[in-house]
C-alpha cells in the first residue's frame, strides 16, 4: 500500500478563528514556529492511497474557495501522474469547504469522473438538514450550500458509511471522530506492521493546538466533543506511537505525536511520502 501527500496550497486565516487563544500565548507560540506575525498560514493537504491498481482519495482541497495559494491539488495530482479519472474511491473526512470544492469543476459536474464518494450518513444528514441551515449565519448558510451542491455532483454514486468504523477498502478503515463536524472521519490505513492514522481535521493549527489541545477553532460544530475527541487520540496515536496524517498538519502532514511538559503534545514530523 502506498499512501502519497498531495498539497493543495494552504490558506491564512485570522487569529480570530481560535476564539479560545490567548493572544499573547498565541504570539509566543508564534514566534517559536518562526512564523510571520500576523495572519497565520494554514496548509491544506490531501492523501491518495494506492493499493494495486485501486486509487482511493481523501478529500479535495479548496477548489477556488479560499483564495490563489490554494485549489492546487488538481494540478497536484497530475504532476504526481494520478489521473483524476483513475480515482475508484473519493474518501471526504467532512464536508467543510477546504476539503469538498476540488470535488467538482467550475461548471458543478465531478471532477473525479469515476470515483465512488464515500462519508459518513451523519455527516450528509446534518448539512442536508434544512432547519441546521435555517439556524445558521450567513456565511454557515454558505457551507450548507457548498455541501450540498458538491455532493449533488455524485449522485447515484455515493456509499454512506453507518457505524462508527468501516472498511472502506481493504486495510483501510474508517473511524468516526465526531465533533468538528457530526460525521467527520479518519481512515486508518493498515498493512502489516504499519499503521497510518489519516485524522482529517483534529488539528488545524499544529503550533497551537498540539501545546494547547483545548484551544478549539470557531467552526467546529460542537466544541465540547471536538476537544474530546482531540484529547482521546492525541493520547491514543501519542500512546501507541502511531503514524499520523493530517489536512492541516504542514505538507506533507505524515508524522508523529509526541507528549511534552503540563499536558501538551509536539509533532515530530516524517518524510514527505511512505510505502508500506
Ligand atoms: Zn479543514
Amino acid at each position: 500500500m502506498e499512501v502519497t501527500a498531495v498539497s493543495d496550497g494552504h490558506a491564512t486565516f485570522p487569529l480570530s478563528i481560535v476564539p479560545d487563544a490567548d493572544p499573547q500565548e498565541a504570539e509566543r507560540l508564534a514566534q517559536a514556529a518562526f512564523l510571520p506575525p500576523g495572519d497565520l498560514p494554514m496548509a491544506i493537504n490531501t492523501y491518495v492511497i494506492r493499493q494495486g491498481t485501486r486509487t482511493v482519495l481523501v478529500d479535495t482541497g479548496a477548489g477556488g474557495g479560499l483564495g490563489p495559494q490554494a485549489g492546487k491539488q488538481r494540478d497536484n495530482l497530475r504532476a504526481a501522474g494520478i489521473d483524476p479519472a483513475s480515482v475508484d474511491v473519493l474518501f471526504l473526512t467532512h464536508l467543510h469547504p477546504d476539503h469538498i470544492l476540488g470535488m467538482t469543476t467550475q461548471d458543478g459536474t465531478a471532477a473525479f469522473p469515476n470515483a465512488e464518494l464515500v462519508l459518513h450518513q451523519r455527516e450528509l444528514a446534518y448539512w442536508s438538514d434544512d432547519a441546521n441551515m435555517a439556524q445558521g449565519t450567513e456565511f454557515e448558510r454558505f457551507l450548507f450550500q457548498s455541501a450540498r451542491q458538491a455532493v449533488a455532483a455524485y449522485a447515484g454514486r455515493t456509499t454512506l458509511l453507518e457505524r462508527d468504523e468501516q472498511a472502506v477498502s481493504p486495510g483501510v478503515i474508517a473511524q468516526e471522530l465526531p465533533g468538528h463536524t457530526p460525521g467527520h472521519t479518519g481512515l486508518l490505513v493498515a498493512s502489516g506492521d504499519g499503521q497510518l492514522l489519516i485524522w482529517g481535521d483534529i488539528i488545524h493549527l499544529p503550533h497551537l493546538q498540539f501545546v494547547h489541545p483545548e484551544w478549539g477553532v470557531g467552526f467546529d460544530v460542537d466544541p465540547a466533543q471536538t476537544m474530546a475527541t482531540r484529547r482521546r487520540m492525541l493520547d491514543r496515536v501519542a500512546t501507541d506511537r502511531m503514524m499520523v496524517a493530517g489536512m492541516h498538519l504542514g505538507f506533507p502532514g505524515f508524522g508523529y505525536v509526541g507528549r511534552a511538559r503540563d499536558g501538551a503534545y509536539a509533532f515530530v514530523p516524517s518524510p514527505w511520502r511512505h510505502a508500506f
